[in-house]
């Protein structure tokens, strides 16, 4: 998993909490990942994604505002 241990939050200086961000589709749970490229759709998987990099996304959350904040 990518992105720093501590981060503060650049609008109000909170602190900033790590977790992750889930899709929930066809009734399994996954993590987005983040694809190097521009989106193609495809009529069978919705979108193209056969040979490009995948990396899984880190979100951080501030606990004072809410602000997110995404590494890959
Ligand atoms: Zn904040």
């Amino acid at each position: 998993m990518a992105g720093p241990g501590s981060l503060t939050c650049i609008r109000c200086q909170g602190t900033m909490e790590r977790g992750f961000i889930i899709d929930e589709g066809y009734g399994k749970r996954t993590v987005p990942r983040w694809v190097l490229g521009e989106a193609e759709t495809s009529i069978w998987t919705g979108l193209k994604i056969r040979g490009k990099d995948k990396l899984e996304v880190t979100t951080y959350r501030c606990r004072r505002c809410g602000y997110l904040e995404s590494y890959a």
